[in-house]
């Protein structure tokens, strides 16, 4: 491709062992799926192996989904290269692209460490959810405890 070919040719900048990503599709008439007229945000993801045959076909994602480069949940696999320069491309998504056509390496390794920090924030999550729920029956429990000490006793020794 030639800069100075004169023609509006669209930019585009391809990114190798990339594919777009869609968070959704749609059910077509015989409840299979099907791409949507509006794409909505385009993601990124990588093939983990580089020599990974080419795609033809979107990959649809019907039972749960899989995670983008940016960590969003996408449904839809396009079987062509991720374009940094794709108009509905998401920021993180062309971001960490760049760093994959850099350094694959690297990519796949701020990929997992932020999945790590994610997953280390829902145990902190789930963590603090138990004892708040601990700290709340200990609660009722009190109170249950207080009313049956300081209820009149007047059923007693009549
Ligand atoms: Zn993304």
């Amino acid at each position: 491709m030639s800069a100075t070919s004169g023609t509006v040719e669209r930019m585009s900048d391809k990114v190798p062992n990339s594919h777009p990503a869609l968070e959704k599709y749609v059910k077509g008439r015989y409840d299979e799926p099907e791409l949507p007229g509006d794409y909505g945000r385009v993601h990124a993801v990588f093939d983990a192996e580089p020599d990974t045959p080419p795609k033809k076909k979107p990959s649809y994602f019907e039972c749960g989904s899989t995670d983008a480069a940016c960590g969003a949940r996408v449904r839809v696999i396009l079987p062509m290269t991720f374009d940094l320069c794709e108009d509905n491309a998401c920021a993180r998504c062309v971001e960490l692209a760049r760093i994959w056509q850099r350094d694959p390496d690297e990519c796949m390794r701020l990929i997992q460490s932020r999945h790590d920090r994610w997953r280390a924030r829902e145990d902190q999550r789930r963590e603090r959810d138990e004892m708040l729920d601990a700290l709340a029956k200990f609660h009722r429990d009190q109170e249950r405890d207080l009313e049956r000490k300081t209820k009149p006793q007047r059923d007693f020794g009549i």
